[in-house]
């Protein structure tokens, strides 16, 4: 008789997640499900909906294989409801037991679509990140502001990663200040290990092509890691070619190369394919062996230990309401090109154009590109975050809101970051190569060809002079506007009005 039913979701793909720990053999049953609702709450691009269903289908496999009794729900069964808690309840009934078992899941969404499911839900905790919540709670209790380098010092300390004693390897916590390199000119890397679509990826690829194919993105050609043996290969080749130069590149952007120096390894993470510490660890034993500078590995080993766990927490602590903030109060819809029509931005079109292709776009591409043009831009950050969760393979909401919301909109008023991440086209000029070729000029301030990114810069600044002129990190951006004479500020304004207007109105910008 089964006992209970252990459900795994599909960014739960990990042998040792806590549900399945628990679990017996002989008496439960695993329950997974391809529903049309979490493929289509928001439109998800094609290549992430394919990344999930072909590694589900991979899991549950697996789990055959160990002995486990698995029921797997295609998405297009006719039996299936297409929503995670109406399979539930329909297995419920198949099997004759109420009881369920599920790691908690990532987004409140889910939580509470789960804790409304009339059957006994009982929710264990995901302790696949090196924080529990509890940890990151008592952490940020009693502080003032929530600065995520405090927070990452002590996960080196609390798991020993690149630490001499109690002291940090090499002197220093962080090596940020080396790892500022613009562009270069010839990418060594030749990006990240691609994988020729087996049977079970391509029954899937072609019912996304079916069901989803007119989502934005490209569904073709798919070459993602599937199952935790690939993934984890993916990493070894990032590790042996790619680390060396993550540091010192990390920042750069380049038209022609989308991935440069970095790993493509958050979506294999965000689905449990790869833990956070055996990534850590597979970078500092590079490091050790001498293989890769103190600077890359502290760079990459930062990224994951800090900035991923942090961002969990935040999202966590801050409640379900955190996504829908909009502090600056940004009204203004989400552009056409952002959905690949056509703009004469460069930066824009190039890093828009590669999230097609690729479903992946790096840090600062979308932290400084996209994000900055929409934050300038006065975008309502709900928007952009809908677009940020549907069209990155590794958008999940745990980890899309704050990066979003919080740390690339100041949409949460500044929990995350202390001062907006905004730039005008001078940053982006220095960190990549798209301003050559680019239909504007990146040194023209006004008038004809001017950089957008220059006129919205200042617009910015101006709308926001109340929030953010005593922001001690801010004053040098506004001491330079008040020192421009009146003539040249107001034509700045009104350039910036007009090219917003165009924009609004649906003209080619
Ligand atoms: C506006 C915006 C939205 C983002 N949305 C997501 C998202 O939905 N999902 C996501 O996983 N990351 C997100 N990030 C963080 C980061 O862009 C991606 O993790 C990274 O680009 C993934 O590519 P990679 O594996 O090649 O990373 P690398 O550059 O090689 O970095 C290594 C790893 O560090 C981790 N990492 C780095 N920065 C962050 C960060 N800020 N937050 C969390 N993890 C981080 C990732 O796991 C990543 O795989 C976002 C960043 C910004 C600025
Ligand atoms: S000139 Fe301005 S719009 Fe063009 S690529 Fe450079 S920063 Fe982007």
């Amino acid at each position: 008789m089964v006992k209970r039913l252990i459900l795994i979701l599909g960014d739960q793909l990990s042998m040792d997640i806590a549900a399945l720990r628990q679990a017996r053999k002989d008496r439960d049953v695993i329950v997974m499900a391809e529903v049309a609702e979490e493929g289509s709450y928001v439109a998800h691009h094609p290549k992430k909906i394919a990344l999930i269903l072909a590694s589900m289908r991979k899991f549950a496999k697996r789990l055959r294989e160990n002995g486990w009794q698995v029921a797997y729900c295609e998405l297009d069964d006719t039996r299936n409801t297409q929503s995670i808690s109406g399979e539930l309840i329909r297995r419920a009934a198949q099997y004759g037991t109420s009881d369920v078992v599920v790691t908690r899941p990532g987004e409140f969404r889910l939580i509470d679509a789960l804790e409304n499911c009339p059957l006994d839900v009982t929710f264990l905790e995901d302790d696949r990140f090196i924080a529990s919540h509890a940890e990151f709670e008592a952490w940020a209790a009693g502080r003032k502001s929530l600065r995520m380098e405090y927070f990452y010092r002590d996960m080196r300390r609390k798991m020993g990663l690149l630490m001499d004693g109690d002291k940090p390897a090499g002197g220093k916590w962080n090596y940020d200040h080396d790892n500022r390199k613009p562009a270069p000119e010839d990418v060594a890397f030749s990006g990240p290990l691609q994988f020729t679509p087996d049977q079970i990826v391509n029954d899937v690829l072609d019912l996304v092509e079916a069901r989803f194919g007119h989502h934005f993105g490209d569904l073709r050609p798919f070459w993602f890691a599937t199952d935790r043996e690939q993934a984890q290969r993916a990493l070894a080749h990032f590790v042996r070619y790619g680390l060396a130069r993550f540091g010192d590149y990390q920042d750069a952007m380049l038209a022609d190369n989308q991935f440069l120096y970095h790993a493509l390894v958050s979506p294999y993470l965000n689905i449990g394919l790869l833990d956070p510490l055996e990534v850590c660890r597979a970078v500092e034993d590079a490091w050790k062996a001498g293989h890769v500078p103190i600077n890359a590995a502290e760079g990459f080993i930062r990224q994951v230990i800090g900035w991923r766990e942090y961002v969990r927490g935040i999202y966590f602590h801050e409640g379900p309401e955190y996504a829908q903030r909009n502090a600056l109060n940004h009204q203004r819809h989400l552009p056409d090109f952002y959905w690949g029509a056509q703009t004469n931005m460069r930066c824009v079109s190039k890093a828009v154009g590669q999230t097609k292709s690729e479903a992946y776009a790096h840090h600062i591409q979308r932290l400084m590109v996209t994000g900055n043009f929409a934050l300038l831009a006065g975008i309502d950050p709900t928007e952009v975050s809908e677009w940020y969760l549907a069209i990155y393979a590794d958008a999940f909401e745990w980890v899309e809101a704050p990066n979003v919301v919080g740390m690339s909109q100041f949409a949460d008023g500044g929990v995350i970051a202390s001062k907006p991440y905004v730039s005008s086209g001078a940053y982006i000029n220095r960190m990549s190569d798209y301003c050559k070729g680019c239909h504007y000029k990146v040194s023209v301030k006004t008038g004809e060809g001017a950089c957008p990114f220059n006129l919205l810069y200042w617009h910015f600044l101006d709308r926001h002079r109340d929030r953010f002129s005593n922001n001690a990190r801010m004053g040098n951006m506004y001491r330079t506007w008040d020192r421009m004479d009146d003539t040249k500020r107001e034509t700045v304004l009104a350039e910036a009005k007009a090219f917003l207007e165009r924009m609004d109105q649906g003209g080619l910008v």
